[in-house]
């Protein structure tokens, strides 16, 4: 199978096509803007792959889009390009329209022209994924039971409204063209060669310079965290198994407190990096506790007991190891002077 990935220099997306390089027969173009968010190094080694290739494109360019599926004819579309930093899209929404949405609609009626041409055999194998989030459903009291694929949407940042726009784009384009597409809706992922904006690794990063750990209000709204590997798992299972026309809820089932994550991050770079630099006595002097971001959701958390039920699909890593493995890595990356590996 060829599958057309967007957004596979991002952290969800390089970690997708290391998986589906190393561990199927299927092959892969990538399309990518490279924006910021980009890593090209996280793709280094399956870059040589003959099942491999890479394309500089943007979502939003019509024409090239169609030149790109003319020149590849791809089987599938698995489409995780996106702005994905909600801080950003507080401070600044216009890209996040651009991308999220208008991206998402021309890559929609590239796709669905382009599928509308194919012979009855390759037309019945094709499969638009849409790779969402759970922030599309809002948020949760402390007590209330987690969102399922019934829940309706209430997003409450321009970057969950903008996804809640594009996963309603490609419900209209399934239901009035006939397109068949899925969409996951995925809890926050965490893991090797995320950027450093988001919360885990910028907590590594800054602990390791020895810069105030900033923590959002009080620190105790709830996320339910996914190691990327499992995540890119359940994102090939639904694909290749899931259901046509169907969402899927995909989490960690692990909901900890953004200052248990923090904590857990001081607790175990204590025990990798006793000898702190810095003047630093505890890794969690250095927590900070700032103005907390408007709009911010309490809680997430998702129930995933229909990708559980229907494709057998569990994650593999508790938070506890999947923490490990992570703060491991980013150690391990940030040599020689903890400069960050990103853009190196
Ligand atoms: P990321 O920001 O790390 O990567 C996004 C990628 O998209 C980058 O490589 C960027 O260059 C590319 N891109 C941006 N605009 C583009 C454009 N106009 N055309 C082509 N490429 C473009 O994001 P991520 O964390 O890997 O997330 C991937 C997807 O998964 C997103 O759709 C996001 O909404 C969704 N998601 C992420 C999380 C999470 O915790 N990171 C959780 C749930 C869902």
């Amino acid at each position: 199978m060829k599958i057309l990935i967007t957004g596979g220099s991002g952290f969800i997306g390089s970690a997708l096509i290391r998986y589906i390089i190393n561990q199927t027969q299927d092959s892969v173009i990538n399309i990518d803007k490279l924006t910021y968010a980009a890593n090209q190094s996280a793709l280094k080694e399956i870059e040589d792959s003959p099942r491999y290739a890479f394309e500089k494109v943007d979502i939003c360019d019509l024409k090239t889009l169609e030149s790109i599926f003319e020149k590849y004819q791809p089987d599938a579309v698995m489409h995780l390009a996106a702005e994905s930093h909600v801080d950003r899209s507080i401070t600044g929404a216009g890209d996040f329209i651009q991308t999220n949405i208008v991206g998402t609609y021309t890559l929609l009626d590239v796709a669905k022209n382009y599928w509308c041409t194919l012979d009855k055999a390759k037309k019945s194998i094709f499969r638009f994924h849409h790779i969402s989030t759970d922030e599309v459903y809002g948020d949760l009291s402390f007590s209330e039971p987690a969102f399922t694929e019934q829940s309706s949407y209430h997003p409450s940042s321009p970057y969950s409204a903008s996804k809640a726009a594009s996963d309603h784009l490609v419900y209209a384009w399934h239901r009035t063209y006939g397109l068949p597409v899925m969409i996951s809706n995925s809890s926050n992922n965490y893991g090797a060669y995320q950027h450093t904006e988001k919360l885990i690794p910028l907590m590594i990063s800054n602990a390791l310079m020895g810069k105030p750990l900033p923590i959002y209000g009080d620190g105790q709204q709830i996320r339910d965290w996914l190691f990327v590997e499992d995540h890119v798992e359940a994102l090939y299972l639904i694909l290749t198994k899931g259901r046509i026309g169907e969402r899927y809820n995909i989490g960690g089932n692990c909901e900890k407190t953004n200052l248990e994550v923090v904590k857990t991050i001081c607790q175990l770079l204590e025990e990798f990096i006793p000898n702190k630099s810095h003047n630093i006595r505890h890794y969690e002097d250095l927590i900070t506790y700032v103005k907390d971001r408007p709009g911010h959701d309490i809680r997430y958390a998702l129930d995933c007991s229909k990708i559980y039920d229907e494709l057998g699909w569990r994650p593999r890593e508790s938070f506890d190891s999947g923490i490990r493995k992570t703060v491991e890595w980013f150690i391990a990356h940030n040599k020689p002077c903890y400069g960050y590996y990103n853009k190196t």
